[in-house]
């Protein structure tokens, strides 16, 4: 268990209000409007806190910034290349998929899979 700390439950209460992932960024100029002494330095240190905790995830991508996510049940990320955005998938394919991998006698704890390509928004204004 974490220690409490006010500065902590804000950006927990912050992710689990949104489902755009945002990067540490834009949490920090959001979490800034509560606690304007807030430092990007610990809005950093608290969000790698609380996704070894398990209570939020961090989305790699490489050379560019994570973006988190406040939503920790099952479900996929679907990345727009146009946009950049990230958004949900919610499907649940957790039982099918290490069914498929134990057959292969491995033992998986858990599993990522994210798509990648042009998301709905992009692909109406590609066909306007
Ligand atoms: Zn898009
Ligand atoms: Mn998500």
């Amino acid at each position: 268990m974490l220690k409490k700390s006010m500065q902590r439950d804000e950006i927990l209460s912050y992710l689990k209000s949104v489902n755009t992932h945002p990067t540490a960024e834009t949490i920090y100029m959001e979490v800034k409007k509560a606690i304007p002494d807030i430092s990007l330095a610990t809005v950093y240190r608290n969000l790698k806190l609380l996704s070894e905790n398990g209570e939020i995830l961090e989305l790699t991508y490489g050379s560019s910034s994570s973006r988190f996510d406040g939503n920790t049940s099952p479900h996929y990320h679907f990345v727009c290349e146009k946009c950049k955005n990230v958004y949900d998938i919610m499907m649940d394919l957790t039982d099918e998929l290490h069914s498929m991998v134990t057959r292969e006698g491995y033992l998986p704890y858990g599993h990522r899979l994210e798509f990648f390509g042009v998301c709905k928004d992009c692909c109406q204004k590609l066909k306007a």
